[in-house]
């Protein structure tokens, strides 16, 4: 493929090539993918520019038709489309498919809340003067996207982007770059000005820099690592551009004596190894209390026993490959950390060598580790997880907040009045009761505190805070 780019409505080639290698099997490079230049950006970014008031302008049914469309012609396609994200990325046949329609998913939300912009009137203070509240677009958005959701994730920015009556240029990831094709050629089918929304693919520090610290971007929104993060903050201050951030996380699984043990079980084998741990969402510590701490840790490593690593085309799989050599080489590093910290491996985390040559690692469990240590304080982002023993419900909160991250958390037990002061107490933006860390709704805000996010919340009607100026107007008839 030598044209990956769409830039002003238009499929255009950049000024090289990358592989994108199949993560299951390394031998299958499933297509060439071009790289945008920084001029490339820039008429991107004009290109916007011109288009987003034209499409401000059109009506409001012509926005929901055009997202009704890209929404259901996901959902339609999810089982093709997502197949191919397990092949560029590794997801499971279920989590691919499942993704591509949740992607589905928030355009056809969005497609709904366009018809439900509504503004305020009151009167003002003034005798016979009216006074209006209105919410109008922001203009140009910078979309920057990671990996490991390549189709869920700049839905539901592009979605309510397009819904508000902006603009977009988007920035996919590297390692993802057939989903994000995919998911422009259904925007691009669609009734847009030309130009509406772009997509330049290319390196963070060209393509992504070009994008973050251009005049003529409005809002940039951002889902990654926290490095990146602190340099796009940085970057956004310069021109004081609105920016909003997600970024990455530590979060807490708590199981406290009371819990029903199968529910806690399946809670952590699920989010600390859904994705292959690859979740912003995962369950990277397991705060376990005293009473039922050996109970749980055996029964989780019997649970974990029984998961497949495999290819991620192969029914069979659960788990499947990591997303690259870099990434598996960094779990791999971290499960050394651990051992040398202290921490007790119970079983997993060997590099396995299956039927063809891939980044497949066995899930890995720690216990007997601690929260000061590195293995419970930085992001791993892979499927390597931690019990932690704690001595009763309120040490186990203390733990579970001691972190600078807080995107979600999530607490098993049958008790009404923990589970009430766990919602309340816990720092995280998402709190799970008796239920995993990961998986969220479309039509809800989504985000964190701390470190792992920054500026307003994304999805739901809560968006419209990013995605919308507001405009005051004073009326005298
Ligand atoms: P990353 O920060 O390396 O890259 C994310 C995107 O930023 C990529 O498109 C990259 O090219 C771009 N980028 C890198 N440097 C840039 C720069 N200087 N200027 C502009 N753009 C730049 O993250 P990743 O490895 O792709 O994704 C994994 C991270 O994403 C994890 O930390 C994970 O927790 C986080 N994440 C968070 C959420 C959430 O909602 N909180 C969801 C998914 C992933």
């Amino acid at each position: 493929m030598q044209t990956s780019n769409y830039i002003n409505g238009k499929w255009v080639s950049g000024d090289r090539n990358i592989p994108d290698v199949n993560p299951s099997d390394t031998r299958e490079v499933i297509a060439e993918f071009s790289q945008a230049d920084e001029a490339q950006v820039e008429e991107a970014i004009s290109a916007a520019s011109a288009a987003q008031p034209i499409w401000a302008g059109s009506g409001l049914e012509q926005r929901y038709n055009v997202l009704m469309s890209i929404g259901t012609a996901l959902m339609d396609r999810s089982t093709e489309l997502g197949e191919l994200l397990c092949r560029e990325e590794g997801k499971t046949l279920p989590e691919g498919k499942g993704e591509v329609y949740r992607a589905g998913q928030f355009f056809t939300y969005y497609a709904a809340e366009v018809l439900r912009q509504m503004g305020d009137i009151c009167d003002s203070v003034r005798p016979g003067v009216e006074v209006q509240v209105a919410r109008e677009s922001v203009g140009v958005i910078g979309v920057i996207t990671p990996w490991n959701f390549p189709t869920a994730l700049p839905s539901w920015k592009i979605a309510p982007a397009i819904a508000y009556g902006n603009a977009v240029v988007w920035k996919p990831a590297n390692l993802t770059p057939a989903s994000a094709v995919a998911l422009m050629e259904i925007i691009a089918d669609q009734d847009l000005p030309g130009g509406l929304v772009n997509m330049v693919m290319g390196a963070g520090r060209s393509v992504g820099e070009a994008i973050i610290t251009s005049k003529g971007i409005h809002a940039i929104t951002f889902t990654g690592s926290l490095a990146t993060g602190r340099r796009i903050a940085e970057a956004a201050a310069v021109n004081l551009t609105k920016v909003q951030m997600e970024m990455g996380s530590k979060n807490p699984l708590v199981v406290l004596d009371d819990a029903d043990l199968d529910t806690a079980v399946s809670c952590a084998v699920n989010g600390a190894f859904g994705s292959t741990g690859q979740k912003c969402t995962a369950s990277s510590r397991i705060i376990v209390t005293k009473g039922i701490h050996d109970q749980f840790v055996e029964a989780m490593r019997k649970s974990m026993e029984k998961l497949v690593v495999g290819h991620a085309l192969d029914e069979k799989t659960n788990i499947g490959p990591v997303v690259d050599a870099g990434q598996l080489e960094q779990n791999l590093h971290y499960l050394e950390v651990g051992k040398q910290e202290g921490a007790e491996l119970v079983c997993g985390g060997e590099q396995l060598e299956l039927g063809s040559p891939g980044y497949y690692m066995n899930p890995a469990l720690f216990i007997n580790g601690n929260n000061a240590m590195q293995i419970n304080t930085d992001e791993i982002f892979g499927p390597l997880t931690c019990v932690l023993k704690a001595e009763g419900y309120e040490e186990a909160l203390a733990m579970a907040n001691d972190t600078e991250f807080g995107l979600t958390s999530s607490v098993i037990t049958r008790s009404l009045s923990k589970a009430e002061h766990f919602k309340k107490h816990s720092k995280t933006g998402c709190v799970m009761i008796n239920l995993p860390t990961s998986g969220t709704d479309y039509h809800v805000p989504f985000g964190g505190r701390k470190n792992s996010s920054y500026g307003s919340r994304e999805q739901g009607q809560y968006a419209a805070e990013f995605y919308t100026q507001v405009k005051t107007v004073y009326v005298k008839a």
